[in-house]
């Protein structure tokens, strides 16, 4: 059986010492990291993890703000909600909930976003910092797992990762992040030719794809870490990740079960952005 990464208890942990920090800033220098969620519309998926968020900030002891605007709300009005809030000096980072209603650009939003209070590391200038050095914030679900890498003390250095998916939000971001911890990324894709050839090469897996246990045991090489991404409902109601859970446990060394492994490691990033941006803004 490999070990099995709990991201519950690292989120948690991770959780804890941000409340302490928290404290210590309050105390220190009179700052209460604030964190804004715009959610426009109702896609009731978007409303939980709003609320999640909400709950995550009233725990470690940061200031929330939160605007429920309907789905007609235009371009225009969200984008002065934007400048208010890239103004207002309670607010240290504040994200706006994707998906945003169709006749809004998501591109012309994000951008709209104080790249120091761009807690969810999507502002071009965050992600273009991300290659040459230094973002003010980074992507948190792939921040997510290199934090959950490191709390497990696993090796990056040197090793052959491969991600399977190439999204802005995981594929992407990640591929920097493990290329500059060093280690020889590969990333597939839909048009990766014989993926399993390719991902029996992978001493670290990460599979975010989204498609529900689509990597089998005989994907995985032998003592494989094998992180999966994915959060898939099947027609059953249970939820199941990217990876064939009890097979690759035949070959992993490590492994994150879905759920409870980088799921929650999301929003704790999200909290540990939103602090670094709170003494970000204080300088
Ligand atoms: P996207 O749909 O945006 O991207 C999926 C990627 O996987 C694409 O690059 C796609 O390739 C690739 N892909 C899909 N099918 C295959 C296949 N059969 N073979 C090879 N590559 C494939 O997904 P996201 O990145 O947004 O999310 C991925 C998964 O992670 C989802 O299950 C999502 O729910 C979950 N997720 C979990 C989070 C968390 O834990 N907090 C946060 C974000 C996502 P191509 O580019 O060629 O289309």
């Amino acid at each position: 059986m490999p070990a099995i990464i709990d991201g519950k208890k690292i989120s948690q942990d991770v959780r804890d010492e941000i409340r302490e920090k928290t404290l210590r800033l309050k105390g220190e220098r009179g700052i209460v990291p604030g964190l804004a969620v715009i959610l426009v519309g109702d896609d009731p998926a978007s409303q939980i993890y709003v609320r999640g968020k909400k709950n995550a900030c009233r725990e470690v002891g940061f200031l929330s703000k939160e605007f429920r605007l309907p789905s007609d709300t235009s371009e225009t009005k969200l984008l002065d909600i934007i400048d208010g809030l890239n103004r207002d000096h309670e607010i240290h980072g504040f994200l706006v909930q994707l998906p945003v209603p169709e006749h809004i650009r998501t591109d012309a939003i994000i951008e709209a976003i104080d790249p120091r209070k761009d807690v969810d590391g999507f502002h071009p200038y965050n992600v273009g910092k991300l290659f040459s050095g230094n973002p003010y914030h980074r992507a948190c679900t792939p921040a997510g797992i290199m934090e959950l890498l490191d709390r497990y003390e696993i090796e990056i250095k040197g090793k052959e990762a491969v991600i399977v998916g190439r999204s802005n939000i995981v594929g992407k971001p990640l591929i920097m992040m493990l290329l500059e911890r060093h280690a020889t990324v590969t990333v597939c894709h839909t048009r990766t030719k014989d993926l399993p050839k390719v991902t029996r090469r992978a001493e670290i897996l990460v599979a975010a794809a989204g498609k529900p246990e689509m990597i089998r045991g005989d994907m995985i090489r032998d003592g494989a870490v094998v992180i999966d991404v994915g959060i898939n409902r099947l027609d059953t109601g249970k939820l199941v990740g990217d990876v064939a859970f009890a097979d690759a446990c035949e070959r992993a060394s490590y492994i994150t079960p879905v759920p409870g492994g980088v799921g929650p490691m999301t929003i704790a990033m999200l909290l540990r952005n939103t602090l670094d941006a709170a003494s970000i803004q204080d300088k």
